[in-house]
């Protein structure tokens, strides 16, 4: 946030900024920062890591995607990823579907995904 208002203020762009809207010119403590983070923040509609990968018995799958405790059965979507992506998570979805075709070609060569538009 400091590096987009830093960018925002550069003479190249600053006239054709009206305001900061958020977190807001007053703003300029860590705190605030994070407090603001955390009123504003959102997932923006690409919510991941419902279903946590690992090589521990408690996770629901293994680092392979296969499920935990239910033979021939892999989970290949957003909900195995730890963390929400720097980029989107459509590519990423796909990505994993790749990996994993890798990994077990039994995979389905395309995946039901809807995708945003992105
Ligand atoms: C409005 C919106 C905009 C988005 N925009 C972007 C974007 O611009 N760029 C981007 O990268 N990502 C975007 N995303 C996120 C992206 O679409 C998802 O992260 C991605 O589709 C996740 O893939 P997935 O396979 O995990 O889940 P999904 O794509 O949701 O696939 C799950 C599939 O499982 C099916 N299903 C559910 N329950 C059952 C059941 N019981 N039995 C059988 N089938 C079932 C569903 O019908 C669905 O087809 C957007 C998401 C939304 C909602």
């Amino acid at each position: 946030m400091r590096l987009a208002r830093k960018i925002t203020e550069q003479p190249g762009l600053a006239p054709y900024v009206a305001e900061e809207l958020v977190p807001g010119r007053q703003v300029e403590s860590d705190a605030e920062f994070e407090a603001s983070i955390r009123r504003n923040g959102v997932s923006n509609l690409h919510p991941v890591g419902t279903c946590r990968m690992g090589a521990d018995p408690a996770a629901v799958c293994d680092p392979r995607l296969k499920v935990n405790g239910i033979a021939g059965l892999r989970v290949v979507d957003a909900s195995v990823m730890p963390s929400v992506p720097a980029g989107n998570t459509n590519a990423p979805t796909m990505h994993d579907r790749r990996k994993s075709r890798r990994h077990d070609p039994q995979t389905p060569a395309r995946l039901n995904t809807r995708g945003g538009g992105a």
